[in-house]
């Protein structure tokens, strides 16, 4: 076999309770998924559905801290049921596709709100505003045979220590099974993909130095330092 010029290997996230790590292909990420957030950010969410977009793998942050990113005054917190993809397919439907799922993690789908807003005025695309270093902070990654398919309970965000996000997983304009579909009718999932589900309601700003902890119930909690 040809040998690569020099070794790259993928990003991984831990596997809680394991010493084994979950190699990671694709991040895709979901769009105005709660009613309220969809309000809050001043769109109607019967009007405009929940939609796709990706982060690069790279741009995982395993671990206590995330950089203030250059290139933005207006970062943002969003708080997210991750789900990883253990088994591929395309065109899955919706009583399948819990069969493709290993596992869920809690992660922060970090966004420079004044860039998003520049994209979204002039028509462009949303990689500087969402795909950029360590925009994605993430928990070990906690297998299903372990704690089931998370269809209800909390997932709440504070910045130190003050409550800023409070939702339920049940409020999912799409549940895990409708995302896997969706996507799965754009794009082949394969073992390794990423899915950050959505945020609800309460994103706000964060500054250098903040603390933020999150929780989804039943999956896990992170705590990131924005250093
Ligand atoms: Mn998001």
């Amino acid at each position: 076999m040809t040998q690569l010029l020099f070794p790259l290997a993928p990003p991984a996230v831990p596997i809680e309770g394991s010493d084994r790590a979950f190699p990671v292909r694709r991040i895709y990420c979901v769009g105005k998924n709660y009613a309220a957030h969809v309000r809050e950010m001043g769109s109607d969410p019967a009007a405009e559905p929940p939609f796709f977009f990706m982060k690069p793998a790279d741009a995982l942050v395993v671990g206590p801290k995330a950089p203030y990113p250059p290139d933005t005054d207006n970062l943002h917190h969003e708080v997210e049921l991750v789900v990883a993809i253990g088994r591929g397919g395309w065109d899955v439907t919706y009583e399948q596709a819990l069969d493709l799922v290993y596992g869920y993690a809690v992660g922060i789908d970090l966004t420079k709100r004044d860039r998003q807003a520049d994209a979204k005025a002039k028509g462009q695309p949303w990689e500087r505003a969402k795909a950029f270093e360590a925009s994605a902070p993430i928990t070990p990654i906690v297998p299903a045979e372990r704690i089931g398919h998370p269809k209800r309970g909390a997932i709440e965000l504070a910045v130190n220590g003050e409550m800023r996000q409070h939702g339920d997983l049940a409020d999912m304009i799409l549940p895990v099974p409708a995302i896997i579909a969706r996507l799965s009718e754009v794009w082949s999932l394969a073992p390794g993909d990423l899915i950050y589900t959505g945020t609800p309601e309460g994103v706000g700003r964060i500054a250098r130095g903040d603390f933020i902890t999150a929780r989804v119930d039943g999956v896990a909690r992170i705590e990131v330092e924005i250093a």
